[in-house]
């Protein structure tokens, strides 16, 4: 196994998006962007999502506004987005400022349309393991990764480390779910002597946000490791002055990993590809049940 490449595997899901986008013509689906604030890393992610959407055939919209929107004016333009029949997928791009309540406003998006999986109903839609549920994307992508990469799951322990509403605690949803059928551990900033219980993990997941966080001596020697980390360190060796690590230490950790995912080219595509096929999704329910 090794080097699970997520580049490729985005690309296979996309390619199969866009298969199924160009069938749905002259239906074309449509995801509405919503920024606040300029977040360089933001604008960055909401770019590479518009530029994907519009390679496989997708209408991506998108409004920015400043940071010092009111919470009533965003609620105002999510409304709309909610009741255009001609947007399919809503996508708020997260950290949104600390003056805005993040969850709420996530909440404010029409069940149907939130292909982000953050809302209430996504999640206990998730929870209750009913068809339709929109699940947050880079979580799926992670189990997408598994799959397509022959990770076998059922009776595995996986270990996720990280209980944010984005990726950790909808992971942990996805495994235990039936079909993954994983036994999972949740760790957390909390958690008491954390290495003795990463160590358990046959699968491992690290959604931490720390750079280099999860060591060899942290990991079984044939785990499956999947870094779900994005962050900035300081490289004067490079023009923007930082490059991208995951939060596990890459070179100690992959000689002894079954299966390591990279970063960049790891999960990072996989919840681009995951964003397009729920956007696609959507635009199928809608359009078959109204
Ligand atoms: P959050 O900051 O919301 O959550 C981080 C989690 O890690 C928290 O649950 C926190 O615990 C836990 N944590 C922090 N420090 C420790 C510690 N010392 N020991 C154990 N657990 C710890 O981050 P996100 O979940 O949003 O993101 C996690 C990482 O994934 C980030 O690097 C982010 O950039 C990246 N990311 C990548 C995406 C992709 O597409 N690849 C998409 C989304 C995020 P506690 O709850 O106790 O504070």
């Amino acid at each position: 196994m090794g080097l699970i490449d997520g580049n490729a595997i985005a690309q296979q899901v996309l390619t199969e998006v866009k298969a199924e986008v160009a069938k749905l013509a002259p239906t074309i689906p449509h995801v509405a962007f919503v920024r606040v604030g300029e977040d360089p890393a933001s604008v960055s992610y909401v770019t590479k999502k518009q530029k994907t959407a519009d390679e496989v055939g997708m209408r991506a919209s998108l409004k920015v506004f400043p940071e010092n929107v009111s919470l009533a004016e965003l609620y105002a333009h999510l409304d709309a987005l909610n009741a255009d029949p001609d947007v399919h997928g809503i996508l708020i791009q997260a950290p949104l400022p600390k003056h805005l309540p993040e969850t709420e406003v996530f909440n404010r998006v029409s069940p149907a349309k939130d292909v982000d999986g953050f809302g209430t109903q996504s999640i206990g839609r998730l929870v209750q393991e009913l068809p339709g549920a929109f699940a947050a994307c880079t979580p799926r992508g992670v189990i997408e990764l598994l799959r397509r990469s022959g990770v076998q799951t059922a009776g595995k322990h996986a270990v996720v480390v990280g209980r944010s509403l984005i990726v950790g605690k909808p992971a942990a949803l996805l495994l235990i779910a039936k079909g993954c059928d994983c036994t999972v551990t949740i760790a957390h900033s909390r958690t008491a002597d954390l290495a003795a219980i990463t160590r358990q993990a046959d699968i491992l997941i690290a959604a931490i946000g720390k750079p280099h966080f999860i060591k060899a001596d942290m990991v079984k020697p044939g785990a499956v490791v999947i870094d779900v980390g994005i962050n900035r360190v300081a490289d004067a060796t490079k023009k923007t002055g930082y490059r991208i690590v995951g939060d596990v230490d890459f070179d100690a950790v992959a000689p002894l990993a079954a299966a390591i995912t990279p970063v960049p080219g790891g999960v990072g595509p996989m919840t681009v590809a995951m964003l397009m096929r729920n956007t696609l999704d959507a635009c199928l329910r809608i359009r078959n049940h109204g």
